[in-house]
């Protein structure tokens, strides 16, 4: 089925917020096998927001709207959307008993009150991240679903009654099940290859790779008359990927490396600390972007001349001297440092050069390691002279070898 979303705000057209819910909707979207074939953005302005309703329900079967939703002055997409379809509003008694529970402890104003107005016969999606109602109306060969603005409130909506919604509308009585698994350490056009024999005379489950700078993931996908043998389909192709390509998948859940990552380190009880060079905290910022890492992350250093690797981590100057600061020893005797100092459990330590300069090629960086009684390193090579990528690929390389460290110790428990 193809879909289009449109998001309303003049915020969005001022580039004043990012619009994070059409890419939000259209990545969940096309995870079910909706065809999404455009995204619009539009201010708060009924006669256009009405154009491009129309232009939308000409080209697809499926509109999502976001925005507009509140109960201000400028909130207008209900009614727009109403009035455009010919469709009279009043008063939804299931929104209107979700909003006086919403408010029993506050005063509930005329405005609020208008939240629970809805076009007839709509089908209603309660917010419990806000106050506004969503909804879904039918007319004719189109479906036109409306979503509050706030990402928190889209987010909900969807994990609480839309996707299920969205899930039957496209598929009918035939079940859909998918699977979205997350690979790191093999680019996308060799893990096509790999996995030619698989894709090749694929008809159901359906594969697709998407390649994000350094990671790939993957979407396994079938439709059959039941969810049961739809699972063991897909559950199925996952084992052969397994078995083509060996250890690169890190999340069956399509997680982030960081998120994993952190699971195992409190899987291990484990605390974590760095030392980071050429990345300048980017790594330290990975770990930290996810809640709940106060419990897991010691402490970082960012050293990032020579002296101040002697000065925090105990380097020694010889070995900078003898082998250059962009060396596996110096990279190991960085992590040795670090976890000494912060008598973390893992010490994650990194040296190398972003961007072309005197010390050597671009894109070459060592990873330093130190947990347990070990230590060592890795080398990694991009070949690239642009230092914002190599410093993000460096970082993520890191994340990986704290992954396979976690992994492997996780395994002794068992
Ligand atoms: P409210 O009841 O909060 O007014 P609403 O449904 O009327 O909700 P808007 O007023 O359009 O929604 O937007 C509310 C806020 O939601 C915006 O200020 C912005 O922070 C966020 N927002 C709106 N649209 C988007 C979008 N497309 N992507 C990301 N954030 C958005
Ligand atoms: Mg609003």
């Amino acid at each position: 089925m193809r879909a289009s979303i449109i998001s309303v705000g003049t915020e969005l057209l001022f580039g004043q917020i990012v619009n994070t819910n059409s890419a939000y909707l259209s990545r969940h979207l096309n995870l079910m096998g909706y065809d999404v074939l455009f995204h619009f953005v539009v201010g708060d302005n009924p006669k256009r927001l009405r154009e491009t309703l129309y232009r939308a329900m000409d080209e697809t079967e499926l509109i999502i709207t976001t925005g507009g939703l509140g109960p201000t002055q400028d909130d207008l997409t209900k009614e727009v959307i109403s009035s455009s379809l010919g469709i009279g509003i009043e008063r939804n008694e299931e929104a209107y008993r979700f909003l006086l529970r919403k408010f029993k402890d506050r005063n509930m104003t005329s405005n609020n009150l208008k939240q629970a107005n809805m076009p007839i016969n709509a089908k209603i999606f309660l917010n419990e991240a806000g106050t506004a109602p969503a909804f879904a109306i039918k007319k004719n060969n189109n479906i036109i679903v409306s979503l509050p603005g706030p990402p928190i409130e889209v987010n909900w909506i969807f994990n609480n009654g839309l996707k299920d919604y969205l899930m039957k509308l496209a598929h009918g009585n035939k079940k859909m099940y998918y699977r979205v698994i997350r690979t790191i350490g093999i680019g996308e056009s060799n893990l096509e290859t790999v996995l030619m024999p698989i894709i090749d005379k694929q008809t159901d489950p359906t594969i697709a790779t998407y390649a994000k700078e350094g990671e790939c993931t993957i979407r396994i996908a079938s439709k059959r008359d039941n969810m049961e043998e739809a699972k063991i389909a897909v559950d199925d192709i996952i084992s052969k990927i397994e078995k083509l390509a060996p250890g690169i998948i890190y999340s069956y859940e399509d997680e982030e490396l960081n998120e994993v990552v952190l699971k195992k380190l409190k899987i291990l009880g484990w605390k974590i600390s760095s030392a980071e060079s050429c990345t300048g905290g980017l790594f330290s910022g990975m770990i930290t972007d996810v809640s709940g890492a106060s419990s897991i992350f010691e402490k970082s250093f960012i050293t990032y001349s020579n002296n101040s690797k002697v000065d925090e981590l105990g380097v020694s100057p010889l070995t900078i001297k003898e082998y250059g600061v962009v060396s596996p020893e110096v990279s190991v005797e960085m992590a040795e440092g670090v976890r000494k100092v912060s008598g973390s459990d893992l010490a994650l330590s990194i040296t190398g050069i972003a961007e072309e300069s005197k010390d050597g090629d671009a894109g070459t960086a060592y990873i330093g390691y130190s947990y347990g009684e070990k230590h060592g390193y890795k080398e990694v090579k991009t070949r690239r002279n642009n230092r914002k990528w190599n410093r993000r690929y460096f970082s993520l390389m890191m994340l990986k070898l704290a992954n396979d460290i976690l992994s492997e110790e996780i395994s002794k428990l068992n």
